[in-house]
């Protein structure tokens, strides 16, 4: 029998690609998505599986969803993730991140379903006080919206003492890059994230990009970042999904390339790859920023066997490229 898999947020970056993952894997998807961030033409288009748009946080919806599908797991993506509008408006992160996936996985016990696995997120860890970061780093979020998956983690291993919910956090560095034919990719609203905003620079959508912060304590002085293709998350949450359904214990795992680049390499890149002018503007660093965060993915390859694909910046940029030209034009 085929087995569904319920996914919250297939209808944002990284979930859209795990549901194209799924699929190929051989899984049935059903998509949970309000739609606040989500682009539900992507999800008619090319990953053509059942879209029920409405929140986490509605009881009723899930309760209706879990008795008219058997669900065999659920991968949660479905969040909020502006680290600066957390910190600006912690209740909306609370609320949608924390409360909306308690709800959830209530939901979920109710309904005897009892794997999950989970996005988490290396800002969890804070400033790092060793490098490479392991899932044993001491854990300091320093904002609401890193508290709000690291309480999730917390809950997760209360519910699995309780109620016996078996379930895989990954702790996602910096996810980038796109799907390789170019079918799906990074769309935010409004964009925040070094790579797109280099990008849609290229593309002349946007005047010039700004840098911030020259005075970090890295060689060429800009801060540095573990970036980790977009499909090799995706991979992992099928590696994961398994270990669950064949009877994995609870775990956690970091996903990253455990190699760092600076924004200045990033953006060299990024002009190599798009063959046009970056405009760029040095200023100020960015609040809570670390100058520099790279991951150990050891216990993921080991565990899971997972094995990045899209190791290099290059490939990570070029991919992202064909999706932006594609997109914008
Ligand atoms: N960054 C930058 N200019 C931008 C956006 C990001 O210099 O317009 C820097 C940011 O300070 C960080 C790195 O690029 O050092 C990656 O930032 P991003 O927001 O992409 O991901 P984060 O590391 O914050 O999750």
């Amino acid at each position: 029998m085929t087995e569904t898999i319920l996914v919250t947020g297939g209808a944002g970056y990284i979930g859209s690609h795990a549901v194209l993952a799924l699929k190929k894997a051989g899984y049935n998807v059903v998509i949970l998505d309000n739609l606040s961030y989500g682009h539900p033409e992507l999800v008619k288009e090319v990953l053509q599986v059942e879209l029920i748009v409405g929140n986490t946080g509605d009881r009723p919806l899930l309760d209706k969803l879990f008795s008219t599908h058997n669900i065999s797991a659920v991968m949660h993506f479905a969040a909020f993730i502006a680290v600066g509008e957390s910190v600006k408006e912690p209740a909306k992160y609370y609320q949608n991140n924390v409360t909306g996936t308690l709800t959830l996985l209530e939901a979920m016990i109710a309904a005897n379903v009892k794997k999950f696995v989970f996005s988490s997120t290396c800002a969890i860890y804070g400033m790092p006080q060793e490098i490479p970061m392991t899932e044993k780093h001491p854990k300091n979020p320093l904002s609401p919206y890193a508290a709000s998956k690291y309480m999730i983690e917390q809950i997760l291993a209360d519910f699995e003492v309780a109620y016996d919910l078996k379930s895989v956090a990954f702790r996602y560095f910096n996810a980038s890059g796109a799907n390789p034919e170019a079918l799906l990719g990074e769309d935010h609203n409004p964009e925040t994230h070094l790579i797109p905003l280099a990008l849609l620079t290229a593309l002349k959508k946007r005047e010039c990009l700004y840098i911030f912060g020259t005075d970090y304590p890295t060689e060429d002085g800009t801060a540095i970042r573990d970036y980790i293709h977009v499909n090799d998350l995706a991979d992992a949450h099928i590696l994961g999904l398994k270990y669950l359904l064949n009877g994995g214990e609870s775990n956690i795992f970091n996903l990253g390339n455990g190699n760092g680049f600076s924004v200045k390499e990033v953006i060299e890149t990024a002009r190599k790859i798009t063959g046009r002018e970056i405009k760029v503007i040095e200023t100020e660093r960015r609040e809570g920023d670390a100058p520099i965060l790279i991951g150990s993915s050891e216990k993921a390859r080991q565990i899971l066997n997972w094995q990045p694909q899209y190791a290099d910046i290059e490939t990570i940029i070029a991919h992202a490229w064909q999706w932006h030209q594609q997109r914008h034009n």
